[in-house]
Parts: structure tokens; sequence; C-alpha cells
């Protein structure tokens, strides 16, 4: 089975590389976006992406206009209706992720699959709410995509073994290398990186090092890329500390509790790298 035709909802940091890497690999996309000035400002930014990409030699055998052009832009859910594969990407937010899908459950034909790129919502709970548990399943993609090549395909309490074959192949399809892991709270990588990312901030709390001796040292230390704090500034400090504070909650192990510095940083609006200042200014 082979997919023709996705749709793809929220136009975000994560929706429109999801767009851009399936509508490069050939396949129609439905990109659902609900506001329209962030509907043009994706099209550029996937527009630019893929000119990037085809000018690096990323991406060969197309044109650009050909990639652009396999994306077609709408404002209402209802839109998914012709697509083969549903891909939710909406801001995380649990009563919202469940809306959506409720309306997905109702627009879409009966066999389509609705997965979500959830980074920390329970997809058994996503599950519950629709009519068709067993095709719920998580897609976790991983920021930039286009780039990026792992995906956690996440099987819910109730996902079938169908859904999640299928999903491997989209995820094939698409180019990517899919791992399949339990639903349990932050999946692997989240739930391994933010433990990782707390610890490295507490320990310039503690005044152990500065930020940049921290950074260094796991670089040189541990052969990382990217130092733990730098990353953090990276991934956004709001959504680490939101992600720790899942983890804390779900699994109910203090050694999750997100430090106070990481709080207070999310407080003043120090968010990373998007607000131009995080554990570094840019
Ligand atoms: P984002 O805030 O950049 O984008 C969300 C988009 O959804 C926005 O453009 C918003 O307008 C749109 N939206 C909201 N309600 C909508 C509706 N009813 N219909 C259509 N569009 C709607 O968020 P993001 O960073 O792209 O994250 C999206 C999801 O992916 C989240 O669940 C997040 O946890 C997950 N995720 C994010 C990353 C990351 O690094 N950013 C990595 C992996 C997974």
């Amino acid at each position: 089975m082979s997919f023709a035709t996705i749709a793809v909802i929220g136009a975000g940091t994560m929706g429109r590389g999801i767009a851009e890497t399936a509508a490069a690999r050939g396949l129609a996309v439905i990109l659902i976006e609900i506001n329209e000035q962030q509907r043009q400002t994706a099209a550029a930014q996937i527009a630019r992406s893929v000119e990037k990409a085809i000018q690096r030699g990323k991406l060969t055998g197309t044109d650009a206009a050909s990639v652009v052009g396999r994306i077609r832009w709408e404002g209402e859910l209802s839109a998914a209706t012709p697509a083969d594969f549903v891909i939710e990407a909406v801001s995380e937010n649990e009563p919202l992720k469940i809306e959506i899908l409720k309306q997905l459950d109702r627009a879409c034909r009966q066999e389509t699959i609705l997965a979500s790129n959830t980074s920390s919502i329970s997809i058994t709970r996503l599950a519950a709410a629709t009519n068709r548990p067993a095709q719920v399943v998580g897609m976790h993609f991983f920021n930039p995509v286009p780039i990026m090549t792992p995906v956690e395909i996440v099987r819910g309490l109730q996902t079938s073994e169908a859904t999640v074959a299928a999903t491997i192949q989209l995820a094939e399809q698409l180019g990517k290398q899919p791992s399949v892991v339990a639903d349990s709270p932050g999946f692997v990588v989240n739930r391994v990186l933010m433990p990782l990312i707390n610890e490295a901030i507490f320990a310039l709390h503690e005044g152990v090092a500065d930020a940049a001796t921290i950074d260094a040292l796991m670089r040189q230390g541990c052969n990382h890329p990217m130092g733990p704090l730098q990353l953090a500034d990276l991934v956004g400090l709001d959504v680490c500390l939101s992600i720790l504070r899942v983890l804390h909650r779900e699994l109910g192990d203090p050694k999750f509790r997100p430090c106070p510095l990481l709080v207070r940083l999310v407080d003043a609006g120090r968010l990373g790298k998007k607000s131009g200042e995080g554990f570094y200014k840019y």
C-alpha cells in the first residue's frame, strides 16, 4: 500500500515541515491552517526551504514549483475528507487536539487513519475521544522535519496492528526511519533528553559551572553535537518546561521536577532562540 493524499492540520513549525517533506516525496498534501496570516508566512517558508534543498542538492529530480504546487492550502477541517491519512500538528493543547480529532473523525472516511504529532499527550486518551480508536496513532516527528529522519510511531492502547503497519509505511514513504514505541509520557526521546537538559540547568543554577562551560564539556566529553543548554534554547524553554511537567505529573517521579531556574526564565519570557534570549543571547 502507498499513500497518495495526506492532510496535515496546522502549518506551524512542524506541520509545514511535514507538508513540505510529503510534497517533496510526490504526495498530494491538503494543508489546513486556521490562521490566514500563518498560511501566508508558512507558504513563504516552505517555498524558501524547498529552493534551498534543491540548491544544496538535497532534493533532486523535481523543481520547486512542482513541490509547492502539490500543497493545497485550506482553512477548514472539513477539507481533510479526501485524505487517506491525516496528521494533526496543532499546538500542544489537549482540549484543542481532542476537539480537532473529534471533528476529523466526523469529516474523514471510515478507513482514514488519524495521527497526532503530539510530544507529550497520551495517544490513548486522544484516541478514546474518537469513534475510531483503533485507527488513531502517534507520529512524532523531529524538528526540522525535512532534515531529521527519525519518527516515533506511538502505539496507543487501542491502536490496531494494521494502523501501526500503515503508519510505518507512510513514514518510510516520507523517507523517515520509524521506530515503534509504547504510549508512555515523553515516549523515548523526550523522556531521556529532558532530564539531561534539566540536570544541566540544575548544574548552572547551583553554580557548578557557567552555561558555556557546561555545554563545552558535554560536547567534548560526551561527543554531543550541541550542549544541553544550547539545545534547550533551540527547542524552546517553554516547551522543555511543559514536557518536564507532563513527565513529572504522569510518571510521579521527583527526578522529573523542573529546575526552578527554568521556571523563572519562562516566567520572564526568556524562551530561548525564538524570543531572542534564553541561556544565551541571539
Ligand atoms: P506551532 O505553534 O508552531 O504551530 C501550530 C499551528 O496550528 C499554528 O500555526 C496554529 O495557527 C495552528 N492551529 C491551531 N488551531 C488550529 C485549527 N483548529 N485548525 C488548523 N490549524 C490550527 O506548533 P509546533 O511547534 O509546530 O507544534 C505542533 C505539534 O507538534 C505540537 O503537538 C508539538 O508538541 C509537536 N512537536 C513539536 C516539535 C517542535 O520542535 N516544535 C517537535 C515534535 C513535536
